[in-house]
């Protein structure tokens, strides 16, 4: 069958900020916002944006102290400024500009996120994204693990005007493969593009697809524009479009296969189940995430 027109079916603006600890200032796009929900953007749960901030310099580094997750994989994405992350893994590592941590938290993890140090010290702009990758239900209980992603790790596609790319975080795009290791099937890339280059994508109808305007401005489908720091949720219509940038710009784009399964979430833990649920509090209270000092 003929490849046809994805086209957009909601253009959503930052929704009010709200705290996550003393560190990120965050839009929440999903699961808070209705049209999206816990499912329109499945295997992904959950999207938090930190847009541009400038954080004050200061002594003690700001952030979010150590707390438990079970059933997802938390990935964060650094644009601005430096994160540093500890888990009772003993994993640890500090993402700047470009980079990617992937902690699949699986069966429970404690971690703690912060400001780098250095980076806390001298002040400076801070622009993340956390999503919250959800797991299958065969994988919930996964050992935790966590993938420390080098921008220069990433897989890049030039684009025609030998400027411009798509930078692969995990899957696929145009016969090339993104690093990250994931357990369902999706695609994260960062489309970072000069003015006036225009990139094509396409992926599964049934993948649910959605576009972050992490800086610039972008027409889609030489039809609607999408401004910074707003989410652009598509339909099940077709399976490719086509972005161009009206200025420079960060895209990042998700597209990945729909986990059609039942969802019961509270705070930082995703599972099946109620029962799962509590079940992850009183394990998290019996100390069975492991130790991690804060
Ligand atoms: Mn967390």
């Amino acid at each position: 069958m003929k490849k046809q027109i994805r086209t957009i079916a909601a253009i959503i603006p930052p929704p009010a900020v709200h705290m996550v600890g003393d560190g990120f200032k965050v839009h929440n796009f999903f699961p808070s916002q209705r049209i999206i929900g816990e499912k329109g953007m499945s295997p992904w749960f959950l999207l938090d944006y930190n847009a541009k901030w400038d954080i004050t310099p200061g002594e003690k580094p700001r952030g979010v102290g150590v707390h438990p997750h079970r059933g997802i994989e938390t990935v964060t994405i650094a644009y601005h400024g430096k994160i540093a992350h500890h888990d009772s893994g003993g994993n640890s590592g500090i993402i700047g500009e470009g980079d990617v941590q992937w902690m699949t938290a699986g069966g429970g993890v404690l971690h703690k996120e912060y400001h780098e140090k250095e980076f806390s010290r001298k002040g400076g702009i801070l622009q993340m994204v956390q999503l919250w990758v959800n797991l299958p239900k065969a994988f919930k209980r996964t050992p935790a693990k966590y993938q420390a992603i080098e921008n220069k790790d990433m897989s890049r596609y030039p684009l025609d005007d030998g400027k411009s790319f798509v930078e692969l975080i995990t899957g696929d795009y145009k016969g090339i493969s993104g690093p990250a290791l994931s357990f369902s099937p999706m695609n994260m890339f960062n489309a970072r593009l000069i003015k006036g280059s225009v990139a094509d994508f396409s992926f599964d109808r049934e993948y649910n697809t959605g576009i972050l305007m992490i800086e610039g401005e972008i027409k889609i489908n030489n039809s609607e524009i999408i401004p910074e720091n707003n989410f652009a949720l598509f339909k099940h219509d077709g399976e490719v479009f086509i972005i161009e940038a009206v200025k420079d710009s960060i895209v990042l784009i998700l597209s990945g296969k729909p986990i059609d399964e039942p969802v019961s979430a509270y705070g930082p833990f995703v599972m099946n189940t109620e029962e799962e649920i509590k079940e992850a509090y009183q394990d998290y209270f019996d100390g069975k995430f492991g130790y991690l000092e804060d």
